[in-house]
């Protein structure tokens, strides 16, 4: 619902009973308000049900009743839509920020809009009144899963703040006809399932043909000379798409803001068709149609990793340029050229360097098709762009083969060549006869074939780095982008990651919700540091045994759902030790797992005095194309057979496997957990975010220093978590003489769970299927060092289960928790990145 006005749609024609003189003025808006007690929603639901849908008594599936509902809380979005939309109109043109993201992992849409429009309560009383369960209704919904993991939720928790902070911010991403893949495990092994979450209509988009953009793809340069003298280049023979945007409503937390997000669709132009078909051939220009749509037909299932595609550089280039011409389109209706004040009121933040390109085509916009100069253009661009940087992992780094841009986007190669040829007269300038460090910073890659570095094409174009948590940052600053930090120190900040409490914790867990605010008010949901208030409860013993009983609450729906959904059955009683995120070496799934099998064997040689039951719960999706990940989900799955069907084991230990981890399944999950696994490698997550959503629910965590692992450790104090594990200096310093197989040696109770793998314990008729795991355990240049953690992740482990046997400690350390996680809020984040960065001022609505 971005920019334009909808009085210019007008009716077509005016119905009237009697034919007056003059023409009456069409009164199409605006209708008094929707009301939002039970008997409104009721009224609506049963309009929606009975006629939008065409249903009757006969239909007994939820997933109508969760439409007819949607309908009517989409209407109550809808309203107030139009009202931010004004709003931000009437402030003479606001500063405005826009949120450039391949991803948005958004997960459902109804919970969470009744509970930020306020009519939850309501909503679940209309249900009521109808013979209907909410809970079913809600879990009828698909994910709208376009995203990864971490970048993309947290791409769509960022809007949910910017609207709940009444910042006039707009998400631009790809609607993906085909989400992240759904994962089945059979015999071990995950197998991905197509996610067509469209299939049955998505009633919380609005397509909007209005703004349709076109891209251009392919085909040459020429010069010309324009009538003034000017030399001006034309990309001409081109193949184009069109951008189709559907908007989806991002409400704010009762402000009566609700933001958008618009998601671009590929379309085929009409005259691509016709091109075809004048040249007789009818069945070509179908196929061509498809080729143009195909560009947004699915997401790539890659976490924390390139993987070089064409058809991936399509996506990005689609992104960056519908979404600045929309940008651009709307600022030339308002002040034609002029372009003076662009950058003071425009900012784009690129969500990682998916979208980088648009620092290219921001340049290409304002010098081919609105006739700046190159200075002009370029200081508009460096104060317009920011760039938030998601990883140091070298596999992740996105790099392009500058033959693909010559082929795919030739204008836009002339344009990162040229700012290559400016920025390194800067490099020179400043470091004169310094050539190492000329051709380390160049944004081309020397070598058997030329390739653009496209992080450093995001740093050189924008006034902002930021990395995720401090230690991230830090890291950036003094390796990965040392040179480009000493040139520029000022572009480079921090800015710590977060979640959105309403959905992670009052949506997900509202008993935990509702004990809160009943002890300290309300006001945590908006301002997470006042959960800082439960602190002194941590020492009420009545206020413990309550905690206590919620948090069970919350396990016993975990093992109902496990129950329903999987066939499994959980023992409520025991530690539920979880570890939810995308399967990764980095991450050490593989630790968690040695850790395991280290309880089992002292189960089976009879070392169980004292001992803690546990259930060990692990969930991700692998890459598809990631042989070693899928490893080790088979793995994880070999282990879990053999233990869960010892009857030496029986409830001592559990190790489950949870298939399809999503955004819907965390909701349920990280209520239920009592400890949460952040177990990386010091110095390769960024931040985490899975951290800071068990922290908000009252898990305590085991965890490296790590990421934002260091920052929860630091708000809670030591003594509520569960430290272990090399620190990042550490890990450099090892990585010289790191002999995992003498660390083995040296340690018996390691030797024991390494001999167990190498027997074939976990692998009886499946021979040689773990050497490979084995391997990269053992090998000195394992760069995720697990054997190096083993033996401090085993002790970590005793002191939790030393405080999981006193209960009374354990709640408090939960309350504690809890109470310190208010720093975690990503309305602190987006503060930070309005006070740092965009600077836009809060529009108020009504
Ligand atoms: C929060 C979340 C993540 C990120 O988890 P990390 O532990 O930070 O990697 C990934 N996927 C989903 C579905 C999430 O909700």
């Amino acid at each position: 619902m971005a920019d334009k006005p909808l009085k210019d749609i007008k009716p077509k024609s005016t119905v009237t009973t009697t034919t007056p003189k003059t023409k009456p003025k069409a009164t199409l808006t605006p209708l008094p308000l929707l009301g939002m007690e039970p008997k409104h929603l009721v009224a609506d639901f049963r309009r929606n049900y009975n006629y939008r849908l065409g249903r009757d008594d006969q239909s007994q599936s939820p997933y109508y009743a969760y439409e007819a509902l949607s309908f009517a809380i989409n209407d109550r979005l809808i309203e107030r839509w139009k009202k931010t939309h004004n709003a931000y109109g009437r402030k003479d043109c606001c500063k405005k920020a826009y949120y450039l993201s391949m991803e948005f992992l958004m997960g459902r849409t109804l919970s969470n809009a009744m509970l930020n429009l306020g009519v939850d309560d309501v909503a679940k009383k209309a249900m009521y009144n109808l013979g209907l369960e909410m809970e079913e209704l809600l879990e009828s919904e698909p994910d709208a899963g376009l995203g990864n993991g971490g970048l993309g939720r947290l791409a769509a928790c960022f809007i949910d703040s910017c609207a709940t902070l009444r910042l006039p911010v707009t998400g631009y991403g790809l609607r993906y006809e085909y989400g992240m893949f759904s994962q089945l495990v059979t015999n071990g092994e995950q197998v991905e399932q197509p996610d067509h979450w469209l299939r049955n209509g998505n009633i919380w988009e609005l397509e909007r043909p209005e703004y349709i953009q076109r891209i251009k793809f392919g085909g040459r340069t020429e010069i010309h000379t324009d009538e003034d003298g000017k030399t001006r280049v034309c990309w001409v023979d081109t193949h184009d798409i069109l951008a189709v945007p559907f908007d989806t409503p991002i409400p704010g937390y009762r402000n009566g803001t609700v933001n958008t997000l618009r998601l671009w669709k590929a379309e085929a132009t009409e005259e691509f068709d016709l091109q075809e078909f004048n040249a007789g051939d009818y069945a070509e220009a179908v196929a061509a149609k498809n080729s143009a749509e195909n560009i947004t037909m699915v997401l790539y299932p890659n976490d924390a990793n390139e993987n070089g595609k064409v058809l991936r550089l399509r996506q990005q280039y689609l992104l960056a340029s519908a979404s600045l011409q929309d940008v651009i389109g709307i600022w030339v209706s308002r002040h034609g050229n002029d372009f003076s004040e662009f950058a003071a009121k425009n900012c784009f933040q690129l969500n990682d360097t998916h979208p980088s390109i648009a620092v290219a085509e921001l340049m290409r916009l304002l010098i081919d098709v609105h006739g700046l100069s190159w200075d002009d253009a370029w200081a508009i661009t460096q104060n317009t762009m920011a760039y938030t940087n998601h990883t140091l992992l070298p596999e992740a780094l996105e790099r392009w083969s500058v033959n693909l841009f010559r082929q795919l986007l030739p204008r836009l190669m002339e344009i990162i060549f040229e700012i290559n040829a400016h920025f390194l007269e800067e490099v020179s300038a400043h470091w004169p006869g310094d050539h190492e460090r000329l051709a380390r910073m160049s944004l081309v890659e020397e070598g058997h074939e030329q390739h653009f570095r496209m992080a450093y094409l995001a740093i050189v174009g924008s006034y902002s780095v930021n990395g995720v948590a401090e230690l991230h940052s830090k890291l950036l600053q003094q390796g990965l982008f040392r040179d480009f930090y000493e040139l520029w120190p000022q572009k480079f900040n921090n800015k710590t990651n977060g979640v959105t409490p309403r959905r992670w914790l009052a949506a997900c867990n509202p008993e935990l919700a509702e004990l809160i605010t009943e002890t300290i008010g309300d006001g945590w949901i908006t301002d997470l540091s006042l959960l800082k208030k439960l602190e002194p409860f941590a020492e009420d013993q009545a206020f413990r045994k309550r905690w206590q009983q919620v948090q069970e609450n919350a396990k016993q729906r975990l093992v109902d759902y496990k129950k329903r959904e999987h066939g499994i059955e959980l023992n409520i009683n025991a530690l539920f030790d979880v570890q939810v995120k995308r399967i990764h070496e980095y991450k050490r799934q593989l630790l968690n797992v040695l850790h395991v099998i280290h309880l089992y064997d002292r189960i089976k040689r009879g070392d169980t005095a004292n001992w803690t039951d546990r259930c060990v719960l692990i969930g991700g999706k692998a890459a598809p194309g990631y042989f070693m990940a899928k490893r080790i989900i088979k793995f994880i799955n070999n282990v879990a057979h053999v233990i869960n069907n010892d009857p030496d084991v029986g409830n001592k230990l559990k190790l489950v496997f949870l298939a399809n981890y999503r955004v819907s399944a965390m909701e349920r999950i990280c209520p239920g957990a009592d400890l949460s696994e952040q177990i990386s490698t010091a110095g390769k997550e960024a931040s985490g975010t899975g951290n800071m959503k068990f922290m908000m629910n009252g898990a305590l965590t085991i965890g490296t220093l790590d990421g934002a692992n260091i920052e929860i450790r630091e708000e809670v104090g030591d003594d509520n978590f569960f430290l272990f594990g090399l620190t990042e200096d550490q890990v450099q310093e090892l990585s010289h003489h790191y002999d995992p197989v003498s660390v083995i040696h040296q340690d018996e109770d390691l030797q024991r769970v390494i001999n167990l793998i190498e027997c074939g314990h976990f692998n009886q008729f499946e021979p040689g299927i773990f050497d490979i795991i084995l391997d990269s355990l053992k090998n000195p240049h394992d760069p995720w060092m697990t054997i190096a953690d083993f033996r401090s992740f085993v002790d970590a482990q005793k002191r939790v289960e030393v405080a999981f046997q006193d209960k009374d400690r354990w709640n408090r350390m939960s309350i504690l928790n809890c109470a310190a996680s208010g720093k975690f809020s990503t309305d602190r984040t987006i503060n930070d990145y309005n006070n740092d960065i965009w600077k836009l001022t809060p529009v108020i609505v009504n």
